[in-house]
C-alpha cells in the first residue's frame, strides 16, 4: 500500500500545526508511519488521498454511530447550510432537538447545548461546584474528560492525596482542587469521602471509561458511587461523551439503571458536527444562567447547522432494535476474531460494551489503568501497521477503543474480521 501523498501532506501539515495536527493523539506517536489524510468517507469506509480504501472502527472517535456521509444526516445538513449557518439567536431547530432528547432520556430533565465534550464537562463541574457550595472533585486514574485543567491530573504519590497536573500549564493550585482515586475501589471512596467530604462538590466518572482502554465497571460498584455521593451531599456526574447515545439510547445511566445527578453528551450527539451538552434534573439545571447564579454562554452554541445534523442521526437511532441489532453484530464480530485466537493460543481478550470494543493482549479482566502492561503496546503497533496495510483503520494507540456503526455491513465485518486474524498471526509470529 503507497501512502505517500499523506506522508508529503503530514510533512506540510507539520509547518503549520503543532506536531502537524489540530488534536495530539493524529500525529500517529504510538504506531508507525505518518496519520492517514482522509479525503472522503461512505459507510463504514474512508478513502485517504492516496486513493486506498480501509475499513474504519475509530468512527471519528465515537461520533459517527450511523457510519459515514449518513445521507439523512447529509441531507439535513446541506437544508439547514442554506438557509445560513448561525444568529445568534434560539431558532426552532434546537427545540425539536431538545424535545426529542428529553422526551426519550428520562435521567435529564433540561439541558444546555455547548460545542464540545470539554465544554460540557467544564460547565458540568461548575454547576457542581455552584450547586454545592464546595470546591473539591473526584476524578479516577484511567478515565478521560477532555482538556479541562483541573481533570489533567493524576495522582499524587499516596492514597487520596490531591491531583498533581499532567501538562504544563496547569497551576497546582488548580490541580490541588483535584482528587484521583482508582477505580473500582470503594475504601478509597469511602476514605476519601470520610477524611474530605464536607469540601467535596462531585464525583466525576466516565460511567464506561473508554479512554484508557475500555475498563468496565462491575454495576454494583457505580451503584454504591450514587449512595455514597448521597450520603455526603456530592453530586454525581456521569461523563457520558462516548457512552451517551451509544450504549443505548439513555447511554450508561440506563444501561445501568442509576440515575446521576449531571450528565455530560458529545461526540454523537451531534451527528458529527462539533457539539456537546450537559443536562440534569430542573432543579439543578435552575442554577445555571440566566435563571441562576452559574454563569455559562457560547457564541456557537446550538448553531442550526449543527442541530440538524443531530436531529438526523437522533431520529435514526430512535429507531425500534436500533441499538440491540448494532449489540448483536459486534459481539458476533468479536466472538469470530477470539474463537481464532483463542484456537491459536493468543493471549488476547476483547472486552465490549453495545459497539464499543478494545483489543487487550491479556485474559485477564481489566477494571484499572495500572492493571494495563504498558508492554504489550508494543504488540498494538505491530497490529495496527498490519492492519493499516491491509485496509482496516483502527484508532492509533492500543490505549484507544474501537466502534462498530450501524453502516458496517455484515460483509464488511466478516472482511474485517479475517483481515484482523491475519494481523493477529503476524503479531503473534
Ligand atoms: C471525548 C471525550 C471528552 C472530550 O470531548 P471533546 O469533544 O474532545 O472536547 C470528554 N469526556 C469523554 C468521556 C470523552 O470521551
Amino acid at each position: 500500500m503507497k501512502r505517500e501523498t499523506s506522508a508529503q501532506l503530514f510533512e506540510e501539515a507539520k509547518t503549520y500545526f503543532p506536531g502537524g495536527v489540530n488534536s495530539p493523539v493524529r500525529a500517529f506517536k504510538s504506531v508507525s508511519g505518518p496519520p492517514v489524510f482522509v479525503k472522503e468517507g461512505r459507510g463504514a469506509r474512508f478513502y485517504d488521498e492516496d486513493d486506498n480504501e480501509f475499513i474504519d472502527f475509530c468512527c471519528s472517535w465515537g461520533p459517527l454511530i450511523l457510519g459515514h456521509n449518513n445521507e439523512k444526516v447529509r441531507n439535513a445538513v446541506l437544508d439547514t447550510v442554506k438557509k445560513g449557518t448561525s444568529f445568534g439567536t434560539p431558532t426552532r431547530l434546537g427545540n425539536v432537538i431538545g424535545q426529542l432528547i428529553l422526551d426519550n432520556n428520562p435521567y435529564i430533565e433540561k439541558l444546555r447545548f455547548v460545542s464540545s465534550g470539554t465544554e460540557a464537562v467544564m460547565s458540568a463541574l461548575r454547576l457542581a461546584r455552584g450547586v454545592t457550595g464546595k470546591s473539591k472533585v473526584i476524578k479516577f486514574d484511567g478515565c478521560y474528560h477532555g482538556h479541562v485543567d483541573s481533570l489533567l491530573v493524576k495522582a499524587g504519590s499516596g492514597l487520596a492525596t490531591f491531583g498533581v497536573s499532567t501538562s504544563a500549564g496547569i497551576p497546582e493550585s488548580f490541580a490541588k482542587e483535584t482528587i484521583v482515586l482508582p477505580l473500582n475501589d470503594l475504601d478509597a471512596i469511602d476514605e476519601t469521602l470520610q477524611k474530605h467530604g464536607d469540601d467535596i462538590a462531585c464525583i466525576i466518572i466516565e460511567p464506561v471509561p473508554a479512554n484508557n482502554g475500555l475498563l468496565l465497571q462491575d454495576a454494583s460498584y457505580l451503584k454504591a458511587l450514587r449512595e455514597k455521593c448521597d450520603e455526603h451531599c456530592v453530586l454525581l456526574i456521569f461523563d457520558e461523551v462516548i457512552s451517551g447515545f451509544r450504549v443505548g439510547f439513555g447511554g450508561a445511566a440506563g444501561y445501568y439503571g442509576i440515575q446521576p445527578d449531571i450528565i455530560t453528551y458529545g461526540k454523537i450527539i451531534g451527528g458529527g458536527m462539533p457539539v456537546g451538552a450537559y443536562g440534569a434534573s430542573k432543579g439543578i439545571m435552575k442554577y445555571i444562567s440566566p435563571d441562576g447564579p452559574v454563569y455559562q454562554a457560547g457564541t456557537l452554541s446550538a448553531n442550526p447547522v449543527a442541530m440538524s445534523a443531530g436531529i438526523a442521526m437522533i431520529e435514526q437511532l430512535l429507531a425500534p432494535d436500533f441499538y440491540t441489532d448494532l449489540e448483536a453484530k459486534t459481539k458476533a464480530f468479536i466472538s469470530d476474531i477470539l474463537s481464532y485466537c483463542d484456537e491459536k493460543g493468543y493471549e488476547v481478550t476483547i472486552p465490549s460494551i453495545g459497539s464499543i470494543f478494545w483489543i487487550a493482549f491479556t485474559k485477564s479482566r481489566i477494571t484499572k489503568a495500572d492493571q494495563i502492561d504498558a508492554a504489550s503496546m508494543e504488540k498494538f503497533k505491530v497490529l495496527h501497521h498490519e492492519l493499516l496495510q491491509k485496509g482496516v483503520y483502527l484508532g492509533p494507540s492500543g490505549y484507544e477503543v474501537g466502534f462498530v456503526s450501524a453502516a458496517h455491513t455484515k460483509e464488511d465485518l466478516a472482511e474485517a474480521a479475517t483481515k484482523m486474524k491475519a494481523a493477529f498471526d503476524v503479531v503473534f509470529a
